[in-house]
C-alpha cells in the first residue's frame, strides 16, 4: 500500500510535468540498458521527511529513467522488499516507511 505522503506527491501537477520533462531529456531510455523507459526513479528514495523537498523530489539530479527491468534489479539489489520498514509505492517505487 503507497503512504500517503508518497500518493499525494505522484498526484501533483509538479511531479507528472517534471517526470514528463525528465523522461524527454533523457529520449525515453532507460539509463541503464538503453531500451525504452518509463519509470522514473529517485536515487535518494522519497520519505516524509523528504517528501517536501524539491531539491529531491523534483530535481533532475535525483532523477534516473529505468525500463521496468531495471527498476526491479534496481531494488531487488538494494533491499528485499520483505525487509521490515519498506514497502512500494503505487509507482512500484521502494518507498521506505516511518
Ligand atoms: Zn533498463
Ligand atoms: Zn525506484
Amino acid at each position: 500500500m503507497a503512504r500517503e505522503f508518497a500518493r499525494k506527491f505522484y498526484n501533483s501537477k509538479a511531479w507528472k510535468k517534471c517526470r514528463e520533462a525528465y523522461k524527454q531529456s533523457v529520449y525515453g531510455l532507460c539509463e541503464r540498458c538503453g531500451q525504452p523507459g518509463d519509470e522514473v526513479h529517485h536515487k535518494i528514495y522519497l520519505t516524509p521527511e523528504n517528501i517536501n523537498d524539491p531539491y529531491i523530489t523534483l530535481s533532475f539530479e535525483n532523477l534516473e529513467l529505468l525500463c521496468s527491468s531495471c527498476h526491479s534489479i534496481e531494488h531487488n539489489e538494494k533491499y528485499s522488499p520483505l525487509r521490515e520498514g519498506f514497502g512500494f509505492d503505487e509507482n512500484g517505487d521502494l518507498i521506505r516507511s516511518e
